[in-house]
């Protein structure tokens, strides 16, 4: 597995993967556009060219983007829905621009509707995205929730139920992102391995085989089903270091990116959550 974090953007585009880097990570997340925010400039091609040389700089294996949190593809309101497909096909462009290697997005809400109702409008929000996007963009991910409230994709099911209503066109172009803080809030037990790999098995089944394209690798402040999303350091959650041993030890996860998104002061919390990770890292790879 590659290990990155997700990296703030504020100080500019290029200088979010010097930091990256500087961290220790292997492979960054970003946001392309305020995620709190409907609206934003246009990405300076200029500045798209010289992120993309960063990168190939400094060697970062994997860039994903992360989507704007104001996203809900399963909404049952028109003008959140439209405004929420503009605002996908707007990603997956702006990703495009940056080189990005997949677009993680939230699914949204279902409204107090049937998962498979609520899948539909949630596969044909993604089919109008790409079409308007065209068709060389990023992969799309979507990320499991921590199934508090009203939120869709709790787990591989309601994922899975999205990527079968798929066209067969864009079934590649659709991924999945497995948090493992949201997997354990929603009932996922990760604490261990045989945790991870009835959840691989379960997503192997629901969402296909190899569909994992990113995983957000955070420790869980709050117990396995309490379906409370707050991010712990790793080791120092309820998911713990024999969780994401674990987690390393999944053969189906070799090839895959993972970025911690943590609470705490930069540079501190990432560089300790990637030394962390990396340790553990290790210590999978000495028992293989
Ligand atoms: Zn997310
Ligand atoms: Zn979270």
């Amino acid at each position: 597995m590659l290990i990155g974090a997700h990296v703030g953007v504020a100080g500019g585009y290029p200088q979010a993967l010097e930091y990256a880097h500087q961290v220790g990570a292997e492979c960054a997340q970003i946001f392309a556009k305020s995620p709190r925010q409907w609206h934003a400039r246009n990405v300076d091609l200029a500045v798209a060219d010289a992120f993309q040389a960063m990168r190939q700089d400094l060697a970062i294996a994997a860039v994903v983007t992360h989507t704007a949190y104001l996203i809900n593809l399963g909404t049952m309101d028109p003008i959140l829905r439209d405004k929420s497909i503009a605002a996908l096909t707007d990603e997956l462009q702006r990703a495009q621009l940056l080189g990005a290697d997949a677009v993680i997005t939230h699914i949204g809400t279902h409204g107090g509707t049937t998962t498979e109702e609520t899948a539909a409008r949630v596969a044909s929000a993604i089919k109008i995205a790409f079409s308007s996007a065209g068709a060389s963009t990023p992969r799309l991910l979507l990320e499991n929730t921590a199934g508090a409230g009203t939120t869709f994709g709790n787990g591989p099911e309601e994922i899975g139920a999205v990527l079968d209503m798929l066209p067969e066109t864009l079934r590649h172009r659709v991924g999945v992102c497995i948090d493992s803080c949201h997997a354990h809030a929603a009932g996922h037990d990760l604490s261990s391995a045989s945790g991870w790999v009835s959840l691989m098995d379960a997503i192997d089944k629901h969402c296909g085989i190899g569909v994992i394209g990113a995983v957000h690798a955070n420790d869980s402040m709050f117990a396995c089903g309490e379906r409370k999303d707050r991010h712990a350091w790793i080791g120092d959650g309820t998911i713990g270091y024999e969780g994401f041993l674990g987690m390393f030890c999944e053969p189906r996860l070799r090839d895959v990116a993972a970025f911690t998104e943590m609470p705490g002061e930069i540079p501190i919390k990432d560089v300790e959550n990637i030394a962390r990770l990396k340790r553990l890292r290790d210590v999978c790879e000495e028992h293989a």
